[in-house]
């Protein structure tokens, strides 16, 4: 039999593990490590949940099983670990085939035992420890419930931690496009401005705004609107390099951000949105819609006083140039 005090002690340090400020694979790691004080095993994986997928963040022995870390295997099927998974409940099973095994562990090594603890939070499966064994010895009930105290106190962290994830996400993103909020822009906007000034680096910015965007709402409603800005926000994210911080600025007006770009770089990315955005069409209930934006661009005055906000202002008079000479053009 276990020892109680011995899983007390090693469920204490589990628990500490969990509120560390490590990263997640270190944290499954020292949980398959404190597991192995009180549950004897050959192999021990730890796996998220993600979609339909199992992901493995933590593998434990042989040495050469590290590297598929990271590595996807579905969730569901017929697999011991599957099986676990689906059932919510800790699973005791001998080990008959190698086709009871999800993960590509080496054949030559005869596994004989499996349990596998799924990880479970408010009735939803979101990770699963699966120890195996080699001929030694089999899992046992006491095994079972011992591993299913370290999986609720994992629960819970896990639960947490993705928490914080989504609401640090949520903090800095805009709901309706997923793009850069305005505050979350200013931040890096500055950051951005102040690198580029330090080392001398080019920057540039393209600031926005749709042709009469009024009309579209007038004519199919706002919920229609707010689809377009969806699909005119794809396209640019589409169009704009992977370095550049895309931000809604306001209702129906976008910034692009890009480091390391000039003048002449801007324009022609300028240039190409608004032309990748009028050959856009959206389909409507009656026919398709087609767009048009009015762009103006600001760069880096490397000799001046530029901050985020004065290049901001910038392309802002730069943009309503654009408008005045008959909107779906750059200015700048
Ligand atoms: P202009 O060419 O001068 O820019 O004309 P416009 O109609 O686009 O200009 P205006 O600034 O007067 O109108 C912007 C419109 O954008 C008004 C507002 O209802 C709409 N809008 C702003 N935010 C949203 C949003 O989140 N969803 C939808 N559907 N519409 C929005
Ligand atoms: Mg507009
Ligand atoms: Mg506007």
């Amino acid at each position: 039999a276990i020892e109680a005090r011995n899983v007390a002690e090693t469920l204490r340090e589990a628990g500490l593990t969990l509120s560390s400020k490590l990263d997640f694979q270190q944290i499954s790691a020292l949980i398959l490590d404190l597991l192995r004080r009180v549950i004897p095993y050959d192999i021990g994986a730890f796996m998220t949940v993600e979609g339909t997928e199992l992901k493995l963040a933590a593998i434990k022995r042989p040495a050469d099983l590290r590297n598929l870390i990271g590595e996807t295997f579905p969730a569901a099927g017929a697999r011991l670990c599957n099986m676990a998974l689906q059932k919510k409940r800790p699973l005791i099973s001998p080990i008959t085939s190698p086709d009871d095994i999800l993960l590509p562990l080496r054949p030559d090594q005869e596994i004989r035992s499996f349990l596998g603890v799924p990880i479970v939070f408010r009735d939803l499966a979101i990770g699963l420890i699966a120890l195996y064994d080699f001929a030694g010895r089999t899992f046992t009930d006491d095994d079972a419930r011992v591993a299913d105290l370290f999986a609720s106190q994992v629960a819970i962290a896990m639960d947490n931690s993705r928490r914080v994830e989504l609401m640090e996400k949520q903090a800095v993103t805009d709901q309706l496009t997923g793009l850069y909020n305005r505050r979350a822009f200013a931040t890096m906007g500055e950051r951005e401005v102040g690198r580029a000034r330090r080392y001398k680096r080019p920057l540039a910015l393209i600031l926005f705004d749709i042709d009469h965007f009024k009309d579209v709402n007038d004519t199919y409603g706002h919920l229609f609107g707010d689809h377009v800005l969806r699909v005119l926000t794809k396209r640019v994210t589409d169009t704009t390099r992977g370095t550049d911080i895309v931000c809604r600025y306001g209702g129906e007006e976008f910034i692009v951000l890009m480091p390391e770009a000039g003048r002449e770089e801007a324009l022609a990315m300028a240039e190409r949105l608004r032309e990748e955005i009028s050959r856009m069409t959206v389909v409507t209930e009656g026919g398709t819609l087609s767009l048009t934006i009015s762009l103006g661009i600001a760069s880096l005055d490397p000799a001046g006083e530029d901050n985020l906000e004065s290049l901001i202002s910038r392309a802002d008079r730069a943009m309503y140039q654009a408008k005045a000479a008959g909107r779906n053009a750059v200015r700048g």
